[in-house]
């Protein structure tokens, strides 16, 4: 079968033919229906990680159950699934509170999970080592589903957390409005009476944001400007909430400048900025965090939403052999949304 390959720190993917997988007990064959392109795939191939080579890449899949390893039990031929893509060790304590992301024997565990040290959906077949790294889609669509399992699960954890700080009256900054950002601000809109403000770089993505449901969008090209812009908007009470889906030393330092006292301070965006921290260098009570994908059971969450239509995922597919192609439009900002590799 076809398969994208990470093939080395500093190369683009191949796709290679490789064997089709066959589940061993207790796995599940999942026959591939869409797999996101993440910007962390990005920054696998291009920083070092640690990860491996070679290895399929893909880890926001979706397809349909192919086939059964022995002993697999609920699950049947053709149920169409989400893989949950943090893979546990499945017995620690974060493990049985299905926040496989912050397993404590991650350690210990090879690779992160499909795609990310380990085979994953960008192929036209994945083998899944659990049942419990399944969950159903009832009548979504896999394609249009894949970004739930981390676009969407990843902003709906961080924000979930926030969720006794953003009550009526306060305001959520979003930075970076793209696979991540697009969906926290539906998120946002979903889940809190909060005043929502996204910026970006990108005029297009600033549109997007205002049809998501941003209440204010600004364009933080000049950090300063922009800073001015948000902070007339917040007043002197600040944001409740910076989400930096970029986390470059630019939205950092947009960031810092936003917070009120009393605020959250959350960087998801893997881009390397950092901040000096001392007294004073953050307002008073500033908690900051630097959250990683979501639980299982959140990702249940995000489905269920989903599936009463308070989100979706702005998808454009693309045909597998694409994949290159597809990750350098990423990387120049032409993605609006989020792409979505399908296997012919
Ligand atoms: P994306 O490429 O789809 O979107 C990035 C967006 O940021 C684009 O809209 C781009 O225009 C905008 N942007 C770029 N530079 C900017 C700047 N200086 N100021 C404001 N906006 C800027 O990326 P994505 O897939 O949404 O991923 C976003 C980040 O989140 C990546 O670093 C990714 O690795 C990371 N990530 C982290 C986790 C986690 O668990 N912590 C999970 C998934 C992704
Ligand atoms: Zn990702
Ligand atoms: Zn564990």
């Amino acid at each position: 079968m076809q398969a994208v390959r990470f093939v080395g720190v500093g190369r683009p993917p191949e796709i290679h033919d490789i064997p089709k997988p066959t589940p061993g007990p207790g796995q599940v064959l999942i026959k591939i229906g869409g797999a996101g392109v993440c910007h962390s795939d990005l920054h696998v191939m291009e920083e070092d990680f640690g990860f491996v080579p070679p290895f399929t890449l893909g880890h926001e899949n979706a397809g349909w159950v192919a086939e059964l390893g022995q002993g697999v039990t609920g699950l049947k031929e053709g149920d169409a699934v989400a893989v949950y893509g943090p893979w546990g060790c499945g017995r620690c304590h974060a493990c049985q509170l299905s926040m496989e992301n912050y397993c404590e024997n991650w350690a210990q565990i090879e690779g992160f999970g499909g795609g990310l040290g380990l085979d994953g959906g960008m192929a036209e077949y994945m083998l899944v080592p659990s049942a419990r790294l399944l969950v159903p889609l009832g009548d979504l669509p896999p394609a249009k589903a894949a970004p739930l399992s981390d676009a969407a699960l990843t902003p709906y954890h961080a924000i979930k957390r926030a969720l006794p700080n953003l009550h009526a009256g306060t305001t959520a900054v979003v930075i970076g409005v793209g696979g991540l950002g697009h969906m926290a601000i539906q998120l946002l809109r979903a889940l809190a009476p909060v005043h929502i403000i996204a910026a970006d770089i990108d005029d297009t993505k600033l549109e997007h944001a205002k049809k998501l449901g941003a209440d204010d969008v600004v364009n933080n090209r000049h950090i300063d400007e922009a800073a001015e812009r948000i902070q007339e908007i917040t007043g002197p009470r600040g944001a409740a909430l910076v989400l930096d889906c970029v986390g470059v030393q630019a939205t950092m330092d947009l960031g810092v400048k936003l917070l009120g006292r009393n605020s959250l301070w959350t960087i998801v965006g893997l881009g390397g900025g950092r901040h000096d921290f001392r007294h004073g260098s953050t307002p008073y009570g500033t908690s900051v965090s630097i959250p990683y994908w979501g639980s299982r059971i959140e990702l249940m969450e995000v489905i269920a939403m989903a599936r009463e239509g308070r989100i979706h995922a702005d998808v454009t597919e693309y045909p597998l052999s694409q994949a290159a192609d597809v990750y350098s439009k990423l990387k120049s900002g032409q993605i609006t949304g989020r792409a979505v590799l399908v296997p012919q």
